[in-house]
């Protein structure tokens, strides 16, 4: 049986976007280390909570983006969604969903990950940041794009895009802020909603975040980049994406041919990917499946033979 944890933070407030997302405000009882800006946009901490009903099955305690900025030290946002078929016998979205403000929780205050500008593309990057979240996956660019402004009110973020997919409109969890953000930093904000033939209320763009990199796509978002045609490359734009297996997967495969490079050694190997080449595609998974299913040789040297020749293309 898992230890049952000891709790150290209050959960202060829960907005529930839909009954499956909700965002919650936690106060570590402790003051939060340091003075100002106290960790890194882009990290994530560990929430854990103990089955009350059923506690032979113990604590449970699982890794969350955080979703407010490093200079608000009131509290700490989480943006989560209820997992309706969960793979343990303890989910913690379950035992998180039972708990209202006021509740007991535990909270490792230790920041952690390297998902970050700063450890990515690098603190000096002009690129033009390309941020693809499927549904909660949004948090630590939520986090990143509200330090920006904490930091510079007057910032212009137009080299920033988030684009953040998700089922239905009501799942846009952030909408207003990010259209808030958009008008006000120029930020491109692309939401887009993959049931949309189910949702008559959506009129916006149709699918699901990867499928802006689709071949036909391009020149569309090129346009919305304000890049010529062709020019959505890894010398103009660097892409962070944090979700699912699915996007990461769909995202890095269809970029290939356009010579962007994944941050990841196994897929770097299987692709025969030169150690000079710098990565230009970074990702947070949510889940264990890997991006790319290696075992599939055929599809792999598929994607190999069109990074190669996007390769040598750009090289001539
Ligand atoms: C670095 C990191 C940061 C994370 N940050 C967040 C976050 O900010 N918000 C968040 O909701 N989750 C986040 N997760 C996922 C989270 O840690 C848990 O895996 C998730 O909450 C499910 O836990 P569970 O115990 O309820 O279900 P489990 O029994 O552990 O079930 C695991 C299943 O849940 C699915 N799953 C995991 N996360 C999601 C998700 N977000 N949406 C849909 N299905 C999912 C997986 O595909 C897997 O099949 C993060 C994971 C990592 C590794």
């Amino acid at each position: 049986m898992a230890k049952p944890l000891e709790y150290n933070a209050t959960l202060i407030e829960r907005e529930d976007v839909t009954p499956l997302l909700g965002i919650f405000r936690i106060r570590p009882d402790a003051p939060l280390p340091g003075e100002g800006a106290w960790f890194v946009p882009g990290q994530y901490m560990v929430l854990g909570l103990n089955n009350e009903v059923n506690p032979e099955l113990g604590g449970v305690r699982r890794p969350m983006s955080i979703a407010s900025a490093p200079e608000r030290r009131d509290c700490i946002e989480f943006y989560i969604r209820y997992v309706e078929r969960p793979e343990s016998d303890n989910p913690f979205t379950h035992l998180l969903w039972k708990q209202r403000p006021g509740a007991r929780m535990y909270v490792r205050v230790h920041p952690t990950g390297k998902f970050t500008i700063e450890e990515t593309a690098g603190a000096e990057d002009t690129r033009i940041k390309v941020l693809v979240a499927a549904g909660t996956g949004l948090a630590p660019f939520i986090s990143m794009a509200r330090s920006a402004v904490n930091r510079d009110p007057e910032i212009s973020l137009r080299d920033h895009v988030i684009i953040h997919g998700v089922s239905y409109a009501a799942d846009l969890g952030y909408r207003a802020e990010m259209e808030a953000l958009a008008a006000k930093t120029g930020l491109i904000y692309l939401p887009t909603v993959s049931r949309a033939k189910q949702d008559p209320s959506w009129s916006g763009d149709q699918g699901r975040a990867e499928d802006f990199f689709m071949r036909e796509r391009l020149p569309a978002l090129e346009q919305a980049l304000g890049l010529p045609e062709g020019g959505f490359d890894p010398s103009r734009a660097v892409i962070l994406i944090c979700g699912l297996q699915g996007t990461i997967g769909a995202t890095i495969e269809r970029l290939l041919h356009r010579g962007f490079i994944p941050d990841n050694r196994k897929i770097r190997g299987a692709l025969e990917i030169p150690e000079a080449l710098p990565a230009s595609i970074f990702y947070e998974a949510y889940d264990t499946t890997p991006p790319i299913d290696l075992r599939d040789e055929a599809r792999v040297a598929e994607l190999r033979a069109e990074l190669h020749a996007a390769l040598a293309e750009r090289a001539s």
